[in-house]
């Protein structure tokens, strides 16, 4: 039988992406091949929202393109947002590539694949669910976005927001917990503006309530939200449902209302402490994470310092911080010069990262000798892993628990990005809805 790969980079968004289309090419009866070169059939599922990832992806296309050309045979698709509606001067760089493919276009990949490989594609595409899913799976609920932020990519080449219905939700989500899956994370570029486009109308409240009654789900979490659209409907039910963790990432961009307003974000910096106050308020104990971009053109000493200025207020568990680079295609592209130098937005990271550093390590320290339920996901050099409800990473020493068990687990030891602990118990699922 063919063999295939599939090769991914970017978001939770690409790695969900990418599941599909490794379940539509085993159904297909291709046999999955870890080694990218011992491949028959790759797909290249790429990122383009920072230069990092795109260069990650032009410089393996380049290695692959060498060796085909030296007759590797190999059959080549790129999926994903490096692939816009015109792809002349793509084909024009990489003349090697099969089939080019848009986010979430299945289709051409799998029916191109089929005529090539000589199997049938019938069912390839329908109702897919793998039969062995991870015990936290990633469940995309709205794709695109509609919000046009002025540095950023992904409206152009993912589209306007489009919600999955709530009853084709509920239903991949029962199959999954059917299979083992005890967490799910609900995914959208802006995941609080589900359900605008659908009718009747519904929003990410109604979404985790109907799916907070699937039975054998364990938790509920949800990614990326928007400080304009996370409503107080929303932030009310994340309190009031159990089965919803408490962590919120809500990225801020940055500290400074000119640069707010150049981004196009739509808030102001003291609107964004006001959502953080209401969700500190109104969830107890949530954990917060961010996204945050240094250098923005034009971006000064001074407005970088009032970015600097949130972190030490907020005090977010996480941060996600990223240098400025500018995507061919955006408004900020055609209309802002980068202005920032590269040597400097290196410095701003730093700074923001060793920052950071420091206010996750006092957090996290604090968290010594307290008890956290964590979901085991996995095994690292021997040590089970899991996460606590607010989603900070422990290791847990020895052994007793299997994987997709809730245990009770004290804190030992801590440092600025992980937490160690022992064992106190098990809890039934009995248990965990009722706390
Ligand atoms: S909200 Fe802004 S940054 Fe986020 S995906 Fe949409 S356009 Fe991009």
């Amino acid at each position: 039988m063919p063999s295939y790969h599939v090769w991914t980079v970017g978001c939770q968004m690409n790695v969900a992406d990418s599941q599909t289309l490794d379940l539509s090419l085993e159904r297909m009866g291709l046999d999955r091949e870890e080694k990218i070169e011992n491949a028959d059939v790759v797909i290249v599922n790429t990122c383009v929202v920072r230069q990092s990832a795109e260069d990650t992806a032009n410089g393996l296309l380049g290695r692959l393109g060498k060796r085909k050309l030296n007759d590797s045979g190999q059959f080549i698709a790129v999926m994903g947002c490096m692939v816009g509606p015109d792809q002349t001067d793509l084909k024009r760089r990489f003349p090697y590539v099969d089939v080019w493919a848009r986010p979430q276009e299945f289709q051409p990949i799998v029916e191109t694949v089929g005529a090539r490989t000589g199997l049938s594609t019938e069912g390839c595409l329908a109702n897919l669910t793998p039969q062995q899913p991870d015990i936290a799976t990633f469940v995309p609920i709205v794709h695109g976005c509609d919000k046009f932020c002025t540095f950023c990519i992904i409206p152009y080449r993912r589209g306007r927001e489009m919600s999955r219905p709530v009853p084709e939700l509920v239903d991949e989500i029962t199959r999954l917990t059917d299979r083992g899956v005890k967490e799910v994370t609900l995914l959208g570029q802006n995941v609080d503006s589900y359900g605008h486009d659908l009718r009747p109308r519904v929003d990410l409240a109604d979404l985790m309530e109907r799916i907070h009654d699937v039975s054998g789900l364990e938790r509920i979490r949800f990614l990326t939200s928007h400080p304009n659209d996370m409503s107080r409907r929303i932030i009310r039910a994340i309190a009031d449902l159990p089965k919803v963790c408490e962590n919120v990432n809500l990225p801020f961009q940055a500290g400074d209302d000119r640069v707010l307003a150049d981004m196009r974000r739509g808030y102001t910096r003291s609107q964004f402490i006001d959502r953080v106050d209401e969700i500190r308020d109104t969830i107890p104990g949530v954990t917060l994470t961010t996204d945050l971009i240094v250098g923005f053109p034009g971006e000064t000493e001074a407005e970088f310092e009032r970015s600097f200025q949130v972190l030490e207020q907020v005090r977010f568990d996480k941060v996600h911080s990223a240098a400025y680079s500018e995507r061919k295609g955006t408004y900020a592209s055609r209309k802002m010069p980068d202005t920032v130098s590269r040597d400097e937005k290196k410095r701003r990271l730093h700074a923001v990262d060793d920052v950071q550093a420091q206010v996750q390590s006092e957090i996290n320290a604090d968290l010594v000798g307290q008890e956290f339920d964590i979901l085991i996901d996995g095994e690292t050099r021997g040590r089970l892993r899991g996460r606590t409800r607010g989603d900070k990473l422990v290791y847990v020493a020895g052994g007793g628990p299997a994987l997709g068990d809730t245990v009770r687990i004290g804190i030992t030891g801590a440092s600025p990005w992980s937490l160690e602990g022992d064992l106190r118990a098990t809890q039934t699922q009995k248990e965990l809805v009722s706390t």
